[in-house]
């Protein structure tokens, strides 16, 4: 049975590159088809139709006709458009390195509904919430565990034995948290602290809905560190858009400090 030349599925807009003179190639995060690519002819008009719904971290419906090569989409309509991750700096930046991390996790044509409904709950989360770090340290975590690299947070990853309240390592390579005496294997390995463990752990477990509130900016910058070695390592590369986040963080704290001074 051949696939019907036209199909609809709800789409989180996750990036964008241009095309000739006026088009451009989306990637498209859907719920039943995974990552998709999709070229929306015209949207770099100015009196295309389509544009204002296509925007990168946008949940749009969209319709698409089969191509030889690619698909093209035909019609779309914003489910929602998250504006307040579109007009504020880090809010937007916050969003764009989710965006990135699904598309640079994943390949195209592999369904992973868990993977899209997070996303869509991030972007929701991103947009209410004043605790942009305590969301983003959540959606990685979750990530790593809808792709199949959920660390282990509970047992020696190594040894499977139980571990002590203090004295922790973790290790990208192993993936997950190391005790002492493993940890001479671990080349790679960096401490845990208790505090930073113990927040993994109550993430680990939280729903978008019920994130833990008043973690410390010291246990928040180690969890930024700990995550960003995690993804790196399994990215292989550096994430582009952690950096630029990481230098738009430096600036605000630096536009804070001299505002306060
Ligand atoms: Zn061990």
């Amino acid at each position: 049975m051949s696939r019907p030349r036209n199909y609809q599925t709800e789409a989180l807009i996750i990036r964008k590159t241009r095309l000739g003179e006026a088009d451009r190639i989306l990637s498209l995060y859907t719920p039943k088809l995974g990552k998709i690519q999709a070229v929306a002819k015209g949207v770099r008009r100015p009196r295309s139709k389509m544009s204002g719904h296509l925007e990168l971290v946008t949940h749009s419906l969209v319709s698409l006709a089969r191509g030889r090569n690619i698909d093209t989409v035909t019609n779309t309509r914003t489910i929602t458009a998250f504006l307040p991750l579109k007009s504020d700096l880090l809010r937007g930046a916050a969003a764009l390195y989710t965006a990135e991390l699904v598309d640079r996790f994943t390949a195209d044509h592999i369904e992973n509904e868990p993977l899209f409904k997070l996303l869509l709950a991030t972007w929701h989360k991103l947009a209410g919430t004043d605790d942009i770090e305590t969301a983003l340290r959540f959606f990685e975590l979750h990530l790593l565990e809808t792709l199949g690299y959920r660390p282990e947070l509970e047992h020696c990853v190594a040894c499977k034995g139980t571990l002590t309240a203090a004295g922790n390592w973790f290790g990208p390579a192993a993936g997950g948290v190391i005790c002492l005496a493993c940890a001479p294997r671990y080349p790679q390995r960096f401490p845990v602290s208790p505090e930073a463990l113990d927040t993994l752990r109550t993430l680990q477990k939280s729903e978008p809905a019920t994130l833990p509130t008043g973690i410390s900016p010291a246990v928040l910058s180690e969890l930024v560190a700990l995550l960003g070695r995690y993804l790196e390592h399994l990215l292989e590369k550096e994430v582009k858009s952690a950096r630029w986040l990481d230098t738009l963080r430096m600036q605000l704290n630096r536009n804070a400090a001299s505002h306060t001074a």
